[in-house]
């Protein structure tokens, strides 16, 4: 089976990264294409593994020497898609699974026409809301600003293959696995079930032409 390109977008705090690590856990036929990016490691972040964190000129270096699939610029930092990354992955026989923002999913759908996207949304307001830390009366700094950033991110949502309502977390990984599945068994990446198919064609009709011959040629030879 061909591998392909798994791209998984959602609003900051509709779950996609929990999502991704959940799926990457269940499935040995995923691998993960670590990112660049220019911000700083969070404090349980590790370099190679998380992302590959970068100085924005050496970002800058690579962006110029043509290393990156895609790259986009998210809360005033950078972030790309390391050709090498996907190729990385896809050389283990695996499907690559990016967790990147909306512009990067736009470019990677124009450059790589066999990408599925996935869009993940929030169940409702309310629950985007408290997932970003706004319980109650709580406005944790920059909610604003990510609000806003979803409304823009929910208006990219129509471009993608699938839609997935990240309610419930269990459900919301058992979907994205069934779509991994069901695009896994396109016919066009099935190589080995089109050889089966040009098999079982030459058999059957081998088959016809004996059962065709007249009865006293057959089983005489
Ligand atoms: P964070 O800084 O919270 O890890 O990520 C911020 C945003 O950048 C998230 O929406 C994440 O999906 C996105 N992102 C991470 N890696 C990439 C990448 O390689 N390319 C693009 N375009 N976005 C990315």
């Amino acid at each position: 089976m061909t591998p392909f390109l798994l791209v998984l977008s959602s609003p900051s705090g509709a779950g996609k990264t929990t999502i991704t690590k959940a799926l990457l856990a269940a499935r040995d036929d995923l691998g993960f294409s670590i990112s660049a990016t220019t911000r700083p490691p969070r404090s349980s972040e590790v370099d190679g593994v998380d992302y590959h964190f970068l100085t924005p000129g050496e970002f800058e270096r690579r962006r110029a020497a043509g290393a990156f699939l895609e790259w986009a610029e998210y809360g005033g930092q950078r972030y790309g898609t390391l050709v090498s990354e996907v190729e990385r992955v896809l050389a283990q026989g695996r499907h690559v699974i990016l967790d990147i923002e909306v512009q990067g999913a736009r470019q990677l759908r124009e450059r790589r026409p066999d990408v599925v996207s996935i869009f993940l949304l929030p169940p409702s307001v309310d629950e985007l809301v408290a997932r970003l830390g706004g319980r109650g009366t709580d406005r944790p700094a920059g909610l604003e600003q990510r609000l806003r950033r979803a409304v823009d991110e929910l208006g990219e949502a129509h471009h993608y293959d699938y839609l997935v309502v990240n309610d419930d977390r269990t459900q919301a990984v058992a979907e994205v696995a069934a779509i991994i599945d069901a695009e896994s068994r396109r016919t066009r990446r099935q190589q080995a079930s089109l050889e089966r198919v040009q098999a079982l064609r030459r058999g059957l009709t081998e088959l016809v032409a004996t059962l065709s011959r007249p009865a006293e040629q057959q089983g005489k030879g």
